[in-house]
């Protein structure tokens, strides 16, 4: 999985070592040796306990091409240890940079700590590699209902500011040949959450994702959430909130679709 690089700023060498994290998997996590010996903090939770599809990833992530959606990327060629170790010695220098004594033992290992938030949590999933794994079962019961999973949370970052996107997320479907189990529903909206995102953009990559999994466009994706850019900074207005949705199908040209998901998540989106 680890590659070598020819990349001028990676770090000379490293150590793998094996973590159990809470759930009882194996976290592979790298160890960076030399100048940052302790990268990885203990008391910092690591991600990648789910089990991941890269292939799927990757076949999603060219349909959210295809359609436009896709998170503008470009390929760094860098491995993960070493965004960590450019990430930490370039936040090192913006905290230096707004005066912050580094050499003080609470400030000493932020920059490590931030980059491993982005690398390993909140921006998980901007690596095609870490898509959810998200086995399909036939409809032999051919259940033609509307599916709907409520509630599910959003934790994202503003692609504008980086700060806190916080919110719900509602999503319904009509199964055709497949069903989907619902918490894989959850992992698809967390890992398109775990990137700096814009609402808008949120919503479609998750409604065609699911589309493109499911093969079927009767899906509706609502997300309310609000934007701490708007909240903490800016015009600093504490209410407002931002409710986007993406309508596919049935949802979209049947009415009455339409105004049983609306009504089955009305009561939430204003609670
Ligand atoms: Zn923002």
């Amino acid at each position: 999985m680890k590659s070598k690089s020819s990349n001028p700023n990676a770090i000379s060498s490293s150590i793998v070592v094996n973590k159990i994290n809470g759930n009882g998997f194996h976290d592979e996590v790298v160890v960076v040796n030399g100048s940052s010996p302790d990268l990885y903090l203990d008391d910092e939770p690591v991600r990648r306990s789910q089990k991941t599809d890269p292939e799927l990833g990757k076949r999603v992530a060219q349909f959210l091409l295809e359609k436009g959606v896709a998170t503008p990327q470009i390929e760094t060629g860098l491995n993960d240890d070493e965004k960590r170790t450019i990430i930490a010695r370039n936040f090192a220098e913006i905290m230096r940079t707004l005066g912050l004594d580094l050499s003080d033992d609470s400030l000493a290992d932020t920059p490590k700590r931030v980059a491993q938030m982005y690398v390993d949590e909140i921006f998980f999933g901007l690596d095609w590699r870490n898509f959810p794994k998200c086995t399909t079962v036939e409809n032999k019961m051919g259940y033609s209902s509307m599916v709907i999973e409520r509630n599910i949370n959003v934790q994202s970052n503003c692609e504008h500011h980086f700060v806190i996107i916080d919110g719900r997320a509602h999503v319904a479907y009509i199964p055709k040949k497949k069903v989907l189990g619902l918490s894989k529903i959850n992992r698809i909206v967390e890992y398109f959450a775990k990137r700096p995102q814009i609402q808008e953009r949120l919503t479609e990559q998750i409604f065609y994702a699911l589309s493109y999994i499911l093969d079927t466009e009767d899906i509706a994706v609502l997300i309310h959430a609000k934007h701490y850019c708007v909240k903490s900074r800016g015009v600093e207005d504490v209410n407002s909130d931002t409710v986007t949705s993406k309508l596919g199908g049935a949802f979209l040209l049947n009415s009455a679709t339409r105004s049983e998901f609306m009504r089955a998540v009305n009561g939430v989106v204003n609670a």
